[in-house]
């Protein structure tokens, strides 16, 4: 596995390997791998012909300077877990290169970043939005691969792909889960043992509105207060939304007729945990349509 720091040596290196025809399968992470990553790495392995996995904890995405520098990071381990899965590229910019002291552009993707997390955040996904964008003209993939764990982050990211007329295809993965279902994340180390027992109650209460949704319910308002109440059984979960929408703008709705996205953010101590689950209407039957009266496929006799 060769570790590449420079942003440059990294675009040269892409830019070699196009020149060769060779696809790059990009992951963009910000380190304490666990098995979600390991997923979206063993996908970009399979599907390219080399797989570049970036490692950077981007200051820009933290609205809080505290969070940013209690964010885990294990080096080591990272190191090690990408050498086993296969990692052909590991790419660990500094801050200083991402963002040199005379850098002004940034990137802004308006609507489909203001609610959920976008209201309780400030700023996040634009800095979300212009590090992808950096790593996608240094790394130049020909597929970039995203968890479906960190929802808005892929509705942000695809938004800004089909304005801004980015090439690599978006490759949105499931989100994988401990044995108990609460989403595997980075953050979850930070946890206490109490705390991470209390954690479930948000898969929990996921459940619970895929449930009501399965027996019929469709007003969000009912599925967000009965999820609302169910993280109010965890006495050691502070809320800090819980929010029933479009799955793809993103906005209010008042019956769920479109696939919906149920999503939860809460605190556990100082650890901020996010989750969500996409409500997808069955399809409706088919009208059984007249018969075609310029068939003949069926007439005996007639050439099929
Ligand atoms: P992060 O290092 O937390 O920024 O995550 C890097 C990438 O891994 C992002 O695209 C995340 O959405 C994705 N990811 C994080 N946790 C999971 C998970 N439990 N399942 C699938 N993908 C994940």
């Amino acid at each position: 596995m060769k570790i590449i720091r420079e942003p440059h040596e990294m675009q040269q290196t892409a830019l070699t390997l196009r020149d060769k025809a060779i696809r790059i399968g990009l992951v963009p992470t910000m380190g304490a791998f666990h098995d979600g990553h390991v997923s979206l790495m063993r996908r970009a392995k399979q599907e390219n012909d080399v797989c570049v996995v970036s490692l950077f904890v981007n200051p820009l995405q933290f609205n809080d300077p505290s969070d940013f520098e209690r964010y885990p990071r294990d080096e080591a381990a990272d190191l090690e877990i990408a050498r086993t899965v296969g990692v052909d590229i590991l790419f660990m910019p500094s801050a200083a290169a991402m963002y040199p002291p005379d850098a002004q552009t940034f990137v802004e993707v308006t609507r489909v970043s203001q609610p959920l997390c976008g209201r309780h955040r400030p700023g996040h996904f634009r800095g979300v939005a212009t590090v992808v964008a950096k790593l996608l003209m240094i790394t130049l993939p020909r597929r970039v691969y995203f968890g479906l764990k960190d929802y808005q982050q892929c509705r942000v990211v695809a938004q800004m792909a089909r304005d801004l007329y980015f090439p690599p295809d978006l490759v949105f993965c499931p989100t994988v889960r401990e044995a108990d279902g609460l989403a595997m994340s980075s953050r979850n180390a930070r946890l206490s043992p109490e705390e991470r027992r209390a954690a479930v109650v948000l898969p929990r209460s996921l459940e619970l509105a895929q449930e009501l949704f399965a027996a019929g319910e469709t007003n969000p308002a009912v599925i967000r207060e009965r999820v609302h109440g169910q993280l109010m059984t965890e006495p050691l979960a502070e809320v800090e939304y819980v929010e029933v929408v479009d799955a793809q703008t993103l906005e209010p709705i008042t019956e769920i007729t479109q696939p919906a996205l149920v999503a939860i953010a809460a605190h556990f101590g100082r650890t901020r945990l996010i989750d969500s689950v996409v409500l997808t209407p069955p399809r409706p039957e088919p009208e059984p349509s007249a018969p075609d009266p310029l068939d003949i496929s069926d007439v005996p006799g007639r050439a099929k």
